[in-house]
């Protein structure tokens, strides 16, 4: 590629290739340049260019578009987005609405560590309901939990999606239905049969 090479005549300062001993425009003998001197000159152009305002943005977009990479690649190991999964849970069980059989605002967390925890009230409709002899309302609440956690098996690489627990707010601490992988580890239902 050493048509490729060029240099700037010592006398006239056109540009002439970089092997010719004497200038094709002006005839000025040249003076001899090594290997190196070449590569260095090209160097010091691409630094040149680099801090034009063009190669300045130029530059800027590369490294904006390597961090862009960097970013989508650790999102994909995550897996999905928590927020994704919590905004669609909440839509599903409790239409995306405030209030609720199972008191105001339920809470959705999404760990990907811990699983899925929803903690609800004890004092709500569906729990005094329950207690009450009538269930239907936690019966429909609970398959439907186990609907999602079956389907997060499938769906989601991360195993513990698939593991949901239902907590109380108020009162004691107490986990009041347990499901894994679709199956029930246990149902506070079970008291009130
Ligand atoms: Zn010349």
């Amino acid at each position: 590629m050493s048509e490729n090479k060029t240099k700037v005549c010592v006398m006239c300062g056109k540009t002439i290739p970089a092997y010719a001993n004497f200038c094709p425009y002006c005839g000025a003998k040249q003076p001899w340049l090594e290997e190196d001197e070449i590569k260095n000159t090209r160097v010091e152009r691409i630094v040149e260019w680099r801090q034009t305002p063009l190669g300045r943005l130029t530059t800027l977009i590369i490294a904006f578009l390597i961090v862009m990479v960097f970013a989508a690649s650790c999102r994909l190991q995550d897996g999905p987005g928590h927020k994704t999964v919590g905004r669609e849970l909440n839509q599903y069980l409790f239409n995306s609405q405030p209030k609720t059989p199972f008191g105001h605002k339920p809470k959705i967390d999404v760990d990907k560590n811990k699983g899925v925890t929803i903690t609800i009230s004890k004092s709500s409709k569906a729990v005094k309901d329950l207690k009450k002899g009538k269930p239907a309302t936690w019966n429909r609440f609970v398959s439907k939990i186990q609907n999602r956690s079956k389907a997060f098996k499938h769906v989601y690489a991360n195993q513990l999606f698939s593991k949901f627990k239902v907590t109380a707010k108020d009162g004691k601490k107490q986990t009041l239905l347990k499901v894994d992988q679709g199956k029930i580890k246990y149902n506070i239902a079970d008291k009130y049969q």
